[in-house]
């Protein structure tokens, strides 16, 4: 049975073409690539800490998310459910409402089943190595690799596409996503990867691993790589001159919803509706009302924000039901009755919000803006370029890369 390719001995890595690192540049970029991160590394929460529950969640709420999206989020997240034996014990609305913002839910509901998993059959504690990480719901290839190297100083390998780019720039492969370019990536990662020794200090794979990410997070960027202060520019066949793949042509779509209040006493109520459970996006979540489009024709509405989602603009707008006309309006709502509620404005914090429905209600000051800790450095921009439909008033706020 052939050896999987991490655990292969070096010299029998395939190097197509013969344009992959030699065993000298090997040497000569680990030490680079350390030097550089030891003194240039972000300092983030899940940096530098000892316990792999920590690593774990930091690892499934940085996919297809921005750092600073996610810092706020994670020492929230742990002061809420500080070990894997509370999350397990918690609801799924409890981790759903304190993931809230970050999208991508199928993540909470696989990190909570995960943790109720390990709680039956690993005695409370997340297992050590790739293979068995494996196992768990919601981990994949590259996350259970970044967790056996970083968490258990496993020497694996982590590919994710941050280090794809670097590999590919640096050995002057096209950036194309084939299943040819894949197993070149992996090899070559496999092989800079240092190999855990019993008597190293530290824990050289893992802190490695987190080295190539950061390179590829800080200086190696998508469109305009930082090359003049890259610390591997010397080993690096393009420098800049790589051909970047197109962009994936963006997409807008106008979406309107409705914004109803009631007061009863001293409370306040806003009218949510609930996903149903079956819905293959966030289901069981809970957000604004929406409206057919030609109900609102002609409305001036309270609020208008974009909202993108992967490759598509939502050019969102939400509209007010106020006064005898717009009793009309909330009729317009396209949906079973059982599926609206009438929510506590106090509680909405604790409710499993979807990020769109969060952000409006926030816009709005109908759910209270919890302040933000930023005790990293920022993260670099994004570089999305967003077209705006045609004729949209420049009213439009314009936000950052958003969740789904
Ligand atoms: S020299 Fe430039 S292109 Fe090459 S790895 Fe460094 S940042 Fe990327």
């Amino acid at each position: 049975m052939p050896l999987p390719l991490t655990k292969r001995p070096e010299k029998d890595l395939v190097r197509p073409g013969g344009v992959g690192l030699d065993a000298v540049q090997v040497v000569a970029f680990r030490r680079r690539l350390m030097n550089w991160y030891r003194t240039h590394a972000r300092q983030l929460p899940w940096r530098g800490v000892n316990d792999p529950y920590r690593t774990w969640l930091s690892e499934i709420m940085l996919q297809q998310t921005r750092v600073a999206a996610v810092i706020d989020r994670y020492n929230d997240f742990l002061a809420k459910f500080p070990t894997i034996v509370a999350l397990a014990l918690a609801t799924e609305a409890d981790v759903l409402a304190s993931w809230s913002g970050l999208g991508y839910y199928r993540r909470a509901r696989m990190l909570h089943r995960a943790a109720q998993f390990i709680v039956r059959e690993h005695a409370g504690k997340l297992p050590s190595t790739a293979l068995e990480l494996r196992t768990l719901p919601g981990i994949g290839e590259y996350t259970s690799a970044a967790i056996a190297s970083i968490a258990f100083g496993e020497s694996v390998a982590v590919v994710d596409g941050n280090v794809e780019r670097v590999l590919l720039r640096i050995t002057g492969r096209p950036e194309v996503a084939t299943a040819a370019a894949r197993s070149f990536v992996q090899a070559q990662a496999s092989m800079l990867v240092p190999r855990r020794r019993a008597n190293s200090e530290g824990n050289p794979p893992g802190d490695h691993n987190q080295a190539m990410m950061e390179l590829g997070a800080t200086i190696c960027l998508p469109r305009a790589p930082l090359c003049p202060q890259c610390p591997v520019y010397g080993l690096c066949k393009t420098r800049g001159e790589h051909l970047t793949p197109a962009r994936p042509p963006q997409r807008s779509q106008p979406a309107s919803y409705l914004l109803s209040l009631r007061k009863r006493g001293v409370i306040t109520e806003v009218l949510l509706e609930k996903r149903p459970d079956h819905a293959s996006l966030m289901p069981g979540m809970y957000e604004l009302p929406q409206l057919p489009e030609a109900v609102v024709e002609g409305r001036e509405p309270l609020l208008r924000l974009r909202h993108a989602i992967t490759n598509t603009n939502y050019y969102v707008r939400v509209f007010a039901a106020r006064g005898p006309r717009d009793r009309t309006l909330r009729k317009s709502v396209p949906i079973a009755e059982g599926a609206l509620h009438w929510v506590r404005t106090s509680r909405l914090g604790s409710e499993p919000l979807t990020g769109l429905a969060r952000k409006a209600l926030q816009r709005l000051d109908v759910m209270e803006v919890r302040a933000v800790r930023i005790d990293a450095q920022p993260d670099l921009p994004d570089e999305v370029h967003l077209p705006r439909p045609a004729g949209a008033a420049d009213e439009w706020n314009d936000d950052d890369f958003d969740e789904l």
